[in-house]
């Protein structure tokens, strides 16, 4: 994943089952990208 606010490649953090923490090196965005599994919880 590219950030969506300078184009740098975003390093991840795995932090948790439920969700992968995207963070741009350069400007420190961060993408929360929710797994399949939390978003089928959600979803009930
Ligand atoms: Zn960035």
């Amino acid at each position: 994943m590219n950030c969506t606010n300078c184009g740098t490649r975003m390093s991840y953090n795995d932090q948790t089952t439920k969700l992968t923490e995207f963070v741009c090196p350069s400007c420190h965005e961060t993408v929360i990208d929710w797994k399949a599994e939390a978003r089928n919880a959600r979803v009930h």
